[in-house]
């Protein structure tokens, strides 16, 4: 059996269907989140219950997105039951897609979700008086906490067993009986669902109209002959649609009034809005939130807590403690390879290769999470939705809408993830624009760069470093956006709506599902990916072309002769230019497969090798600070910083664009677009920086 979830966005769906199936969806306090749907089976019931997550929608009339999928899934591949997810605290608005569903012959539970938030409102909702008057099941639930939810499904599965017939609106409206011909029409052809497009052939719902054109131009003809005895109200101007969506409110108002006692009071402030008063200012609006960014790279990254000088931020603090443990590590291990008398090459590989490649990464493990549960309490509270809302009068300046700020939110997770969700814009132009400036918003493999770079080079100011490397993304996206618009990109942008969802204290199960998949993200890729890729990596940077060993991470490995051959192209650059600097270069290369790596391949070829035996005393964080410390200046720090920052971000994000731009020559564009910014910027910054007198 398989039950779809249906309902408006933000109404707890994505919340119900990770409570059923044990998943772990991405769950956040933002319209829109669900861009395509998930399947999961269901934990609670005795049999297998396929769960589908459908993306919100607020109308079955596909226009957007969103819409298409939803309804193509309802109305063509006939789940066993629809259960539509409502929000208790916005019931009339919620209901209005209800009266949709109920059109399709589907089988129909109501979950009233956001019942404690109603209860905490003082809305008193009679399930079973609702439940008359809709004439299918209500079921009152808190997705956030579980209750009710085993009912739900009790519910669910005895009404999936039966059959349900379909109902209207418009069978009480002025234009029932016309309606009702259409209906019988449809049906004596066997149409699947005949309430359902009987409806949207007497709003004029374009598809169908087409569709059916098509398919029979007798029956059209007849359908558009009992259309026209229909005399609609003066003021609906002839305007089918508005009929329809007006007859479903009048419908709405009536029967909810019967089933709520007790009401908001209208006119008082929620305290929500008294919030919003504040945060979503016209003038402070944006400068607040660049200060909360702030706020979290300062808690995250900074040496001076407070302007504390030398107290470590929670952050740092954590990244302190990761890496004691790390070294602790490392040197058992190398105790052990050196009592078992492990050959010189295992120790080598073991120590110098995956140790120091892995090591390097790892300890940043806190911080990247740190950050990540301060984006997500931002996001769960509701407050990134204002952000979108406050972004959306600046985004458009640069041809996108405030709708790509989610995508681009995202990004700061992951690229893949946040190119997939560039589905939700509607233009094609918006949706390429957004995916090329995708990289331009540091990702979570990044962070390891940042962090090590700022420790190392800026230890003095980390969290302006960090904060500056994210605000300077922006600012690259935000130019490159610009110039793109008044020259390949000319378009319109489409309109930006957005409801703004009620601040909510985010969950905790939210919250530490969020965490847990970043951690279990990063685990599974240092242990599988970067672990292959650090083994590969010690080699080439141990042998040379005739597979001999050499003295490890010089200039005559394999590696070595590389990085020197295509150090001549980042020399402008400032940090190609010195002795030992092709590796620097190497692990730009190396970035370029996931970025995770540039750190790691630093790791391994900054290591002084076994007769140092350094790692014994030190882990390969720390040895890694010390030494780019040596290496690079400021300057050349900043410049290798924005490279990293800039150009192509992994090859996992290569396929997502490749996916998401179906085109070679696209693809190939937009690649070349990421290289060619990625290495202005650089000389940019190094060159103009070089002649103010900057080091
Ligand atoms: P979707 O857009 O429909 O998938 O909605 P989500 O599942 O992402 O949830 C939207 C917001 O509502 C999140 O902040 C949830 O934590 C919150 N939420 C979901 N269910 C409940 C509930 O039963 N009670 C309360 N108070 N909040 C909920
Ligand atoms: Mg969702």
């Amino acid at each position: 059996m398989r039950f779809a979830l249906a309902g408006n966005p933000n109404s707890g769906k994505t919340t119900l269907f990770n409570r059923l199936t044990g998943g772990a969806a991405r769950v956040g306090n933002w319209p829109g989140v669900t861009v395509d749907k998930k399947e999961g089976i269901c934990k609670y019931s005795a049999g297998a219950i396929a769960i589908v997550d459908l993306p919100g929608i607020y109308s079955l009339s596909p226009y957007t997105p969103e819409e298409v999928v939803a309804r193509n899934y309802i109305i063509e591949e006939n789940p066993e039951l629809v259960i539509n997810i409502v929000d208790a605290t916005n019931l009339e608005r919620n209901l209005y897609l209800s009266t949709q569903l109920l059109e399709t012959e589907t089988p129909l539970v109501i979950a009233l979700n956001m019942i404690d938030a109603a209860d905490s409102e003082g809305l008193k909702i009679d399930p079973q008086a609702l439940s008359g008057e809709l004439g299918v099941p209500v079921v009152p639930i808190s997705a956030l906490t579980g209750r009710g939810v085993a009912d739900l499904i009790e519910t669910a599965c005895r009404s999936a067993a039966a059959s349900r017939k379909a109902s209207s609106v418009l069978e009480h409206s002025a234009m029932g009986g016309e309606f009702r011909q259409i209906v019988n029409l449809l049906a004596e052809k066997e149409v699947e669902h005949p309430v359902f497009h009987a409806v949207k052939l007497l709003e004029g719902d374009k598809l169908e109209t087409d569709e059916l054109k098509n398919r029979s131009g007798a029956l059209s003809e007849e359908i558009t002959r009992i259309k026209s005895a229909i005399k609609l109200d003066a003021e609906l101007e002839n305007d089918f649609a508005a009929a329809v969506a007006d007859a479903r409110y009048k419908y709405i108002s009536g029967r909810v009034r019967r089933a709520v006692a007790g009401s908001r009071t209208a006119d008082k402030l929620t305290a929500s809005d008294k919030i919003d008063l504040v945060l979503t200012n016209k003038i402070l609006g944006i400068p607040m939130f660049l200060f909360f960014m702030y706020i979290v790279f300062h808690l995250t990254f900074s040496n001076s807590f407070l302007w504390v000088e030398g107290l470590p931020s929670p952050g740092v603090w954590l990244q302190g403690l990761t890496e004691d443990f790390m070294s602790f590590l490392s040197a058992a291990a190398l105790r052990l390879l050196t009592e078992r008398e492990a050959a010189e090459w295992a120790r080598g590989l073991l120590v110098d290769g995956v140790l120091a490649g892995i090591g390097a990464i790892l300890s940043f493990l806190p911080q990247i999470l740190m950050l990540f549960l301060f984006l997500s309490i931002m996001e769960d509270s509701g407050y990134m939705a204002r952000a979108a809302f406050l972004m959306d009068k600046p985004l458009r300046r640069f041809g996108l809408s405030g709708k790509a700020f989610l995508p681009m939110l995202m990004g700061f997770g992951c690229s893949v993830p946040a190119m997939l969700g560039t589905r939700v814009l509607e233009s094609e132009k918006e949706r390429h624009l957004a995916i090329m400036l995708m990289p331009f918003f540091s990702c979570g493999a990044k962070l390891p760069i940042w962090a090590m770079f700022s420790a190392a080079i800026f230890p003095d100011s980390a969290d302006l470093a960090v904060f500056a490397v994210y605000t300077g993304g922006i600012a690259v996206a935000a130019v490159t956006a610009v110039i793109l618009n008044r020259t390949v990109w000319r378009g319109e942008t489409t309109p930006f709506i957005m409801e703004l969802p009620s601040y909510r204290m985010p969950g905790a199960r939210s919250l530490l599902l969020h965490l847990w998949e970043k951690l279990k993200g990063f685990v599974v890729r240092a242990s599988t990916v970067i672990a292959g890729a650090t083994v590969v990596i010690w080699f080439l940077s141990n042998f040379n072309l005739s597979l001999s060993m050499v003295e490890a991470n010089s200039a005559g490995s394999i590696l070595g002769l590389l990085g020197g051959a295509v150090a001549p192209f980042f020399a402008p650059l400032g940090f190609a230019g010195a002795e030992d600097s092709w590796k620097a270069v190497v692990a730009v290369l190396t970035g370029l497969i996931a970025k995770e790596m540039v750190i790691s391949t630093m790791g391994i070829l900054y290591n002084p090798g076994i007769e140092g035996d350094a790692l014994a005393d030190e882990n390969a964080g720390a040895l890694l600070t010390g030494k780019l410390a040596e290496v690079f200046t400021p300057l050349s720090a900043a410049s290798f910083m924005m490279f990293n920052l800039l150009s192509i971000p992994c090859m996992a994000a290569v396929a997502a664009a490749n996916a998401e731009l179906r085109g070679f020559k696209r693809l190939a564009g937009v690649i070349f677009l990421w290289l060619f910014t990625a290495w202005s910027v650089a000389f940019l910054i190094f060159n103009i920086g070089s002649f103010i007198g900057w080091r």
